[in-house]
């Protein structure tokens, strides 16, 4: 919980954490009973599984579930956009634990790196995502990088199925991910895909398009979107072999031209295993480019901080680095749970303007005012509070 609380309040680092640490304030605002120093976290933290964590993610997730609030994030036809990716969450060349990866350069040294699997619930029309429980992806003997991201991928998919059986989802991911076994774990599972597709990594799906233009069986679609001043053509053909080596698995490709006003071109291109068509094919592409979202409003939250995390937090030997980039992502859903279901909390986004002020805001505040609860803060972000004005002792009275 001070862990967790570090990271609710953005705390820069844990030193940072510990000097202002004032143990009256976190037992009232966290319900902390007593409050680790910083040492005595870090070794606390260190043996504990990550999974240990995945309850409380679970908890939050029901809120928003119970509260109807999820359902506002459904994209087409009761189906939830799941966007995937890796991302690194400190890198180091002095530290080293058992769940890092190992990089080995040419040089003789090593640098050892952490990286997770990120996913989040998203919506491109929200600018909230709902992270759910990460997976790291750690190193197996003798196994290639792009394995343990594909290995961590099979076990997110697993244990997301057993978290949430019943939950349709689509699942967004970019080009790394269009490779016939990660196709077949998501097929497995019951999750659709869009993922994405450069020719460079498939040549031949990309000359069986070719192949289909010149036959006459590829669709065209164009749309102008005159509010955005954009113009979109789209492409698409469906039933087409994902590769040579794996020609049962079949998929639907589609592309997108975006043309702006001042004449910009950007090209696109996604296979999917959901029905192309006229109606939906510029639905598809917004889910598509929702993808953004995760790299943008998830992964900078972990990678602005993330650069010096294992300096300023602590690394440890057994777990301690996933553990806290996990109660980092724990602190986050938290964090947008609260903007989109407390009004308390958005009026106060509100009037502070930026989410850095913000929380710039709530760590002077908590450590200044003897506060109840987690209410009484925002409602002091929003109301302001009296200072306690100093009273000299005075000669001349
Ligand atoms: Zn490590």
């Amino acid at each position: 919980m001070s862990a967790f609380a570090m990271f609710s309040l953005q705390s820069p680092s844990l030193l940072a954490f510990d000097k202002e640490r004032t143990e009256d304030h976190l037992q009232r605002v966290y319900g902390i009973g007593r409050v680790p120093c910083d040492t005595s976290m870090r070794e606390t933290l260190d043996p504990v599984p990550p999974e240990h964590l995945r309850p409380a993610f679970q908890v939050g997730f029901r809120a928003l579930q119970r509260g109807k609030v999820l359902e506002e994030m459904v994209f087409v036809d009761g189906h939830y956009l799941l966007a995937l990716d890796g991302t690194g969450s400190c890198s180091s060349k002095a530290m080293h634990c058992e769940s890092c990866l190992e990089k080995h350069h040419t040089n003789g040294s090593m640098t050892s790196a952490h990286q997770m699997l990120g996913a989040a619930l998203i919506h491109p029309d929200r600018r909230e995502v709902i992270p759910c429980m990460p997976e790291p992806i750690i190193t197996q003997d003798g196994i290639e990088k792009n394995d343990c991201e594909r290995n961590a991928a099979k076990r997110f998919v697993t244990k997301f199925r057993q978290d949430h059986p019943h939950l349709n989802v689509i699942v967004t991911e970019e080009s790394l991910s269009s490779n016939a076994p990660h196709i077949t774990t998501l097929q497995a599972h019951h999750m659709h895909d869009i993922l994405g597709v450069k020719e460079g990594d498939h040549a031949l799906l990309f000359e069986q398009v070719a192949q289909a233009e010149r036959a006459g069986r590829v669709t065209y679609y164009d749309r102008d979107d005159r509010q955005a001043k954009v113009h979109h053509r789209f492409r698409f053909v469906s039933n087409l072999p994902l590769n040579a080596s794996h020609p049962d698995l079949r998929i639907h490709f589609l592309e997108c031209w975006e043309t702006t006003a001042d004449g910009k071109v950007q090209h696109f291109s996604w296979i999917t295993d959901l029905r192309v068509h006229k109606g939906a094919v510029y639905q598809l592409m917004r889910g598509a480019r929702a993808r953004w979202r995760i790299e943008n409003a998830t992964f900078n939250t972990l990678k602005n901080q993330g650069y010096h995390f294992a300096h300023n937090f602590g690394h440890g030997y057994q777990h301690l680095s996933v553990v806290f980039a996990t109660l980092m992502m724990l602190a986050f859903l938290v964090d947008q749970i609260q903007q989109l279901c407390c009004p308390l909390f958005q009026a106060v986004w509100a009037k502070w303007g930026s989410k850095r002020l913000l929380w710039e805001k709530m760590r002077a505040y908590f450590y200044i005012y003897a506060l109840e609860s987690m209410r009484h803060l925002f409602e002091a972000l929003y109301h302001g509070l009296h200072k306690p004005t100093p009273t000299w002792a005075s000669d001349s009275g």
